[in-house]
């Protein structure tokens, strides 16, 4: 209970009411004084004025009568006098006493008269007026806490003094009409009091209740729902109040759902980012981070928010520092498959600091990207290789004939048959050197896209032939068997004839260098992959590849014996050109070998339109033995 009092107080409403309640009494109190206080000396003025009249009016009949008194007839005198004193008396009702020279008491209004009459008044008034001193009155108290007012006046009757009139009225009258003057005034304060207390309550609650109504919305607001509002009573300060509250959640509200969208974007933005992301604070520790990030750093995401950057990087503090504050600011990674043994997992990221300065206050964190630039560091490492082959196999040509010149140069010219041999050398160089440069001008060409595609529908058969006829001297000479074996079903085959041959060219003459004597080149052509492809292959029973080798075997330069496919003189491009004109053509090659037993290479080329797999059965064969 004193808890909900103490709580009541110290609300807006009971202070309210209090300061009410108060400026009232405050008002009534010293209306009250000054109304009392001013009635009350009105009524005694006016008590005391009206007391004097009647003694001015007494003292006029007494003093003749006293006079007379001095003289013969002291009896009727008196008789006089008391008629005159209990007549007034009897009106006003007032004690009258009527005193001599000396102080004695001639006669009173008061009965019965004996105990008075003959005594001595010895009342400072009466001694006053005795000595012919005017308006003496005091107010004195009786037995009975009465109060009464005492008048007493000389009685002079031409120069002399005859003696004295005392007159005493009582005041009760007077003051029960104060007390009732007072009674009225306190109760009406008390209802002034009361009405005002019940009006502040009711005041104080039209201004409270719009004051608690903003709190509760208030409230509400601030635990996020913003649904309903502060209703609006009128146009008075706190209905102003309540429409800018209204109008200040609906803006909250609004920015609040446009910073919603905002993270929502950011946040798809984060997830669908190709490249990873990482935000920390200003202690190096991680806030933010999309999940590309976590899949390129291969760490679960719940495991790195709060985690220190230079521990997820792998890098010292100092260095991570440098980064973020230093131009330089990137770097690149390497991160590591999980299970050893897994190189091609290994994967190379770009790292970009970014550092988020705010005014005064310095760098407050970092924004982290990263990027995977495996196959960019890959291309690049490959392209170095690439111009390190070009610069390799141009030189070993360019070495042996510098060196053959020089020595022509010496004298070796002199020398015909010498002179013979060496030229002969040089040429060969030269013509290595010429075929070099033509199969990378092919390979850039078709790298650039700018071979220029001529497609015309080829009967595969002759295709395969011409091949065959194109290489008879060179089987003839090694006692070469060559085999040609067609499918009969196959149509003409749309493709750059010139390319096509170059792809043949290039496998028939691998076939050819790798296939010792008395060896067998099959060439043989079918319908594959349900209709859609033909596939050409040239198959050989030489030297084959060694295992390690043939995933590699497609690549420029390649070559599983450097020396020999020099000597016979390869370029190690074949293979790649024949790849990259096969894929141009939309088609795919693949190769298979045994060392010691052979290879086996397979290149399909697209049909225009499927050819139906229904006569699966033999083929039209031409075999050809040179
Ligand atoms: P090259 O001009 O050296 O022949 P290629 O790209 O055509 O270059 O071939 C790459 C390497 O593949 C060759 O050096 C050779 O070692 C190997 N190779 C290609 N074809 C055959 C084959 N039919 N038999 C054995 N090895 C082959």
């Amino acid at each position: 209970m004193t808890l909900w009092i103490s709580r009541f107080v110290r609300t807006i409403q009971a202070k309210l009411i209090i300061i009410y309640v108060l400026l009232i009494l405050i008002a009534m109190q010293l209306i009250g004084v000054y109304f009392v206080s001013t009635m009350k000396h009105t009524l005694t003025n006016n008590f005391t004025q009206e007391l004097q009249t009647t003694t001015n009016f007494v003292l006029m009949q007494v003093g003749p009568k006293l006079d007379m008194v001095e003289g013969t007839d002291f009896e009727r005198s008196r008789e006089d006098l008391n008629a005159i004193v209990r007549s007034v008396s009897n009106m006003n009702g007032i004690e009258i006493q009527v005193l001599d020279a000396t102080g004695k008491v001639l006669t009173t209004s008061s009965q019965p008269d004996d105990n008075y009459v003959g005594r001595k008044n010895t009342e400072t008034v009466v001694n006053r007026a005795l000595q012919g001193l005017r308006d003496n009155e005091e107010v004195i108290i009786g037995k009975d806490n009465e109060r009464k007012k005492v008048l007493a006046q000389p009685i002079q009757y031409g120069a002399k003094n005859l003696g004295a009139l005392y007159v005493v009225a009582s005041m009760k009258d007077l003051y029960d009409t104060i007390d009732n003057i007072n009674r009225i005034f306190l109760s009406g304060m008390a209802i002034a009091l009361g009405l005002t207390a019940v009006l502040g309550i009711i005041l104080a609650h039209t201004i409270t209740q719009p004051i608690k109504d903003i709190t509760k919305q208030a409230t509400r607001v601030a635990e996020g729902n913003f649904e309903g509002q502060v209703p609006v009573l009128g146009n008075d300060e706190i209905g102003q109040l309540s429409e800018a509250f209204n109008d200040m959640t609906r803006r909250l509200q609004e920015a609040l759902s446009v910073n919603e969208e905002e993270k929502e974007k950011l946040a798809s933005i984060l997830t669908n980012m190709s490249d990873g992301v990482l935000a920390t604070d200003e202690h190096g520790r991680v806030i933010v981070m999309n999940k590309r990030a976590s899949l390129m750093l291969r760490i679960r995401p719940t495991a790195c928010v709060g985690k220190e950057l230079s521990a997820l990087l792998g890098l010292a503090e100092a260095e991570l520092r440098e980064r973020v504050e230093d131009k330089m600011n990137w770097m690149l990674l390497p991160v590591h498959a999980e299970e050893e043994g897994e190189a091609d997992h290994d994967s190379i990221l770009r790292v970009t600091f970014t550092p988020i300065h705010r005014r005064g206050e310095g760098i407050t964190g970092t924004i982290v990207v990263l990027q995977d630039v495996t196959e960019q560091e890959k291309l690049d490492q490959s392209r170095r290789e690439f111009v390190a082959n070009v610069s390799h196999e141009l030189r070993t040509p360019l070495t042996t004939i510098k060196s053959y010149v020089e020595a022509l140069d010496d004298g070796a010219l002199d020398e015909p048959q010498l002179a013979g041999r060496f030229v002969g050398v040089i040429h060969n160089e030269t013509e290595r050197m010429i075929r070099l440069v033509t199969d990378l001008l092919h390979l850039s060409r078709l790298d650039s896209k700018q071979a220029k595609m001529r497609m015309q529908p080829i009967e595969i058969c002759e295709l395969l032939e011409e091949v065959v006829d194109r290489f008879s001297f060179q089987f003839q000479n090694k006692h070469i068997q060559s085999v040609v074996q067609i499918e009969a079903s196959i149509p003409k085959v749309t493709m750059d004839r010139d390319q096509i041959d170059q792809v043949l060219d290039n496998l028939v003459s691998n076939a050819f260098k790798y296939t010792p004597e008395q060896g067998t080149i099959t060439l043989s052509a079918s319908i594959a992959d349900e209709g859609k492809y033909v596939a050409i292959v040239v198959q050989d029973n030489g030297m084959g590849i060694p295992e390690k080798d043939v995933e590699r075997i497609f690549e420029r330069f390649y070559r599983v014996d450097k020396a020999r496919s020099r000597n016979m003189g390869g370029t190690g491009l074949g293979l790649s050109i024949a790849r990259e004109m096969v894929i141009a053509h939309g088609g795919t090659i693949g190769i298979e070998s045994e060392w010691n037993e052979g290879t086996c290479v397979t290149f399909t080329l697209p049909l225009s339109a499927p050819v139906s797999l229904a006569q699966p059965e033999e083929t039209e064969g031409s075999e050809a033995e040179v």
